[in-house]
């Protein structure tokens, strides 16, 4: 059965067309810059690596390009439009509404506009993702799965503010945690992998954004994202964690407006505001050649994800192992160093060399006399998607 998933954004579609039960992916690509004359396309399989630059002008030309791709007699993948059963589309807010990964129906498709008010800068391209599938692929399934349905298990001793009940129970306002798409497919490789159903771990996802999950057996109890992506750990443009009352000072001392408040912490800070880069490999190589503010940007970051171990080690009362996935998760070797550098406390002793060896695949990289399994999973957000739609319709 092919499953085509579908993350639909603002000025882009990331899209993956994916064989399953075998999950072999048999065509990947990304639209980017959609209301542009110069768009770029990019579409590869095993045989075939584009890259097209083209004019754009709107969602509808970009979906309709992609399937022009998938079904080209030369190079394309499938012979008719039909042999794609089933459509996954990235949803990132589900609200309190979607515990579940969900067949799409008018019902499902209101609830998911009536979500925008929680994510206005996805809900509204993922929506549009979704009615644009059913124009192209009107015999598919069309299959929603949400980024804050894994996080639907967190107690409300974890989800809720300290702030009168009013705003919780009237206007959903809470912490609802997201990338828990990624945190479910790296959590449940762990567990395969420890053959231990039963386990308590944290999963860390570094990448552009951040965020980290108490997981006991298999269910996030909490998580370091909030009512939006925004607080927790040290992002690569965004604060995390601060102390609210800077923004009134923002605003009644040094004048700024909520607008440029909120531009200065969601896309001026972070490593970004620290150190002129979002980007960690620009960070590293340059606090190797000794700039201070990069060394000490590194410091920080790796300090707050030592607290937040910390904090979910006394929420598990205990720890089996520690994930490390996503863009800087998988690959920096030196910030998992410096994270697990002084944890032995805790039971987290690192091994240097297999720290430092690289591979595609799960592996381990602590010592042998660690108590707590330290793994480096590759995340795979797609092939996850595929795997949920795919089992929606299989359990029908
Ligand atoms: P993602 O959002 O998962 O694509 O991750 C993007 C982040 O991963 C960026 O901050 C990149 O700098 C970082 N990244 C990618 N490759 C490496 C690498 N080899 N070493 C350190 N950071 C990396």
């Amino acid at each position: 059965m092919k499953v085509l998933i579908i993350n639909a954004g603002s000025s882009s579609i990331k899209y993956q067309l994916i064989a399953m039960p075998m999950e072999q992916v048999i065509c990947s690509g990304l639209l980017e810059r959609i209301g542009s004359k110069e768009a770029k396309l990019t579409y590869k399989t095993a045989d075939t690596d584009r890259e097209e630059t083209l004019e754009i002008p709107d969602h509808k030309t970009g979906f309709r390009k992609i399937a022009a791709y998938l079904l080209d007699v030369n190079i394309g993948v499938v012979k008719n439009i039909d042999q794609i059963e089933i459509i996954g589309h990235r949803v990132v807010h589900g609200g309190t509404t979607f515990s579940n990964t969900t067949l799409i129906t008018k019902e499902v498709k209101d609830k998911i506009k009536a979500l925008s008010i929680l994510a206005p800068l996805h809900n509204p391209h993922n929506l549009e993702g979704i009615v644009l599938a059913e124009e192209i692929f009107p015999n598919a399934n069309q299959i929603a799965v949400f980024d804050t349905a894994f996080h639907q298990t967190m107690p409300e001793k974890a989800k809720k503010y300290a702030i009168p009940n009013y705003f919780y129970n009237e206007h959903h306002i809470q912490a609802y945690g997201f990338h828990g798409t990624s945190h479910k497919f790296v959590s449940e490789k762990a567990i395969t992998h420890l053959q231990k159903k039963d386990s308590k771990m944290i999963s860390i996802h570094l990448g552009n954004g951040c965020s980290m999950t108490a997981i006991k057996n298999g269910r996030s109890i909490d998580h370091s994202l909030g009512f939006t992506p925004s607080n927790g750990l040290i992002m690569g443009s965004r604060s995390g964690d601060i102390d609210h009352s800077l923004i009134f000072y923002l605003v009644n001392t040094l004048d700024y407006d909520l607008d440029a408040v909120s531009t200065l912490l969601i896309k001026e800070s972070g490593m970004k505001g620290l150190t002129g880069s979002s980007d960690l490999r620009d960070v590293q190589s340059e606090a190797e050649k000794g700039n201070q503010d990069c060394i000490l940007a590194l410091e920080m970051n790796a300090y707050r994800i030592k607290k937040y171990i910390g904090a979910y080690v006394a929420a598990l009362n205990g720890i089996d192992a520690i994930i490390f996935t996503a863009g800087i998760g998988e690959n920096s070797n030196l910030l998992r160093k410096m994270i697990c550098s002084d944890m032995d406390y805790l039971g987290i002793v690192l091994d240097d060399s297999k720290n430092e060896m690289k591979s595609a695949s799960l592996r381990e990289i602590n010592s042998n006399s660690s108590k707590v399994k330290l793994l480096v999973i590759p995340t795979n957000e797609e092939i996850e998607i595929a795997k949920q739609s795919y089992n929606l319709l299989r359990s029908d």
